[in-house]
């Protein structure tokens, strides 16, 4: 059995969808997905030999590409000391030294397996803290598929245009307060309505799961001041963007702006392609976690030892150069997108925040700013300039509210090749 057609029709008869997290499944680019079955540097390679260059890398983990000799070197002799020790392990502390002394105001770290577990503890974190029930998030915003995050989440819940999801409870919704990202006013006045009952403002650093929108000069610290000024915490999520976008992540971009969260959560890069995650913060936060403080939290294979020997060798070897290659290569692929979609005719915004980027189509006015910008494009546009690009051999995220990423193993010859497939691919947005 090689083809694609073949394999999801036998995926589909045995899980869900044929898959095992819905965005793969294409519903909204439409087609058949391509099920990989080898990938290394910038490449893929799908079950029927079809080479591609990937744009997805992983949806973010492979910063340094596939296979990193660095990190499967490190993953390797981790193997080879046992898989799973439900004890602590030295290569812990590694990880989390990384952390911490990567990211100014990061004292304590706890790792998890996903972004998910991440920020629901960080969340329940935050309601241990304050003793208040009340959640902030933003329209447009994915924190991963926890109950009380899910209201008005981007990511596979924007692709497939739900309103949130069944099976989460009133009672849950309902200590979710859903505000329109980049609005202050918005938050002034729930911190003014709400103010005492708000345990924390969560937020992606800059979302990228409605496509890419940069955060309006001054909102993520307006965020910082009315949560500190109303007693409650700012949660930061960097799952996404945690060193991806700097040494430090998104935070490493606006240091100077004096302001910091008081919890971060991380993921993706963190775990170099295996499972792993955190949350992080000031200790005096951090120490509510148990066994110190009261708020629960446990995990049979948090701390994993080949996850964390993965995600210490990635952030080793994720030096200044990596993130000045993976600048560059962006912003140029960026300008080629433009060209390309300019010469054919295409209405779009290019929506960046440092090497992070997506492209939104009929949205060249203003660009997309929140929820409602993002909902209100073309979507066709990408699903044409998707599959074209798929057909030249380029692996695209198969939705148009997801970022695109580029690691440091894009070498010139894969660039090219994106290049070479653009115009095509623009002239199918165009029809
Ligand atoms: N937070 C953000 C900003 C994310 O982008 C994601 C996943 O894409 C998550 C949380 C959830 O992470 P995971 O898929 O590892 O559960």
């Amino acid at each position: 059995m090689t083809t694609n057609t073949e394999l999801f029709s036998r995926a589909q008869s045995l899980m869900p969808g044929g898959v095992n997290s819905p965005v793969r499944a294409f519903g909204s680019v439409g087609g058949t997905p391509a099920f990989m079955v080898k990938a290394d540097g910038p490449l893929l390679w799908d079950a029927a030999g079809k080479e591609y260059v990937d744009l997805v890398c992983s949806w973010g983990p492979m910063l340094l590409g596939h296979q990193h000799p660095a990190v499967i070197k490190a993953v390797h002799e981790a193997v080879d000391a046992g898989l799973s020790f439900g004890t602590s392990t030295p290569k812990e502390s590694e990880l989390a030294g990384y952390i911490t002394s990567r990211v100014p105001t990061v004292e304590k770290v706890r790792m998890v397996s996903t972004g998910t577990e991440a920020t629901m503890t960080a969340i329940r974190l935050a309601r241990g803290y304050t003793g208040r029930n009340l959640i902030v998030k933003f329209a447009g915003c994915y924190h991963g598929h926890s109950d009380g995050l899910l209201a008005a989440a981007g990511s596979g819940v924007a692709t497939l245009a739900l309103p949130g999801s069944a099976g989460v409870t009133e009672a849950q919704a309902s200590e979710t307060l859903v505000l329109p990202y980049n609005d202050a006013a918005a938050l002034e006045e729930a911190f003014n309505t709400h103010g005492d009952k708000i345990a924390a403002v969560i937020t992606e650093s800059a979302p990228c799961n409605m496509g890419v929108v940069e955060p309006a000069e001054g909102f993520n610290a307006t965020i910082r001041r009315l949560t500190t000024e109303h007693g409650a915490l700012m949660i930061l999520d960097e799952v996404l963007t945690g060193f991806r976008l700097s040494e430090a992540g998104y935070f490493g971009l606006v240091q100077d702006e004096n302001w910091a969260p008081d919890i971060f959560t991380f993921g993706k890069v963190i775990g170099g392609g295996m499972p792993a995650a955190a949350l992080a913060g000031r200790a005096e936060v951090m120490d509510f976690l148990a066994p110190l403080g009261p708020v629960y939290q446990a995990g049979t294979l948090s701390g994993n030892p080949v996850a964390m020997a993965a995600g210490a060798a990635t952030l080793a070897n994720a030096t200044a150069e990596v993130y000045e290659h993976i600048n560059s290569r962006s912003a140029q692929l960026q300008e080629q997108i433009a060209q390309a979609l300019n010469a054919a005719g295409v209405n779009h915004s290019i929506q960046s925040v440092g090497s992070l980027f997506s492209v939104a189509f009929g949205t060249a006015e203003n660009g997309v700013r929140n929820y409602a910008d993002a909902q209100n494009q073309e979507v066709f546009r990408y699903n044409a300039f998707f599959h074209s690009m798929l057909e030249q051999g380029v692996y695209l995220p198969p939705s148009v509210f997801e970022a695109w990423f580029v690691s440091s193993s894009h070498d010139d010859a894969a660039m090219d090749r994106i290049y070479a497939a653009l115009p095509a691919a623009a002239q199918a947005a165009a029809a």
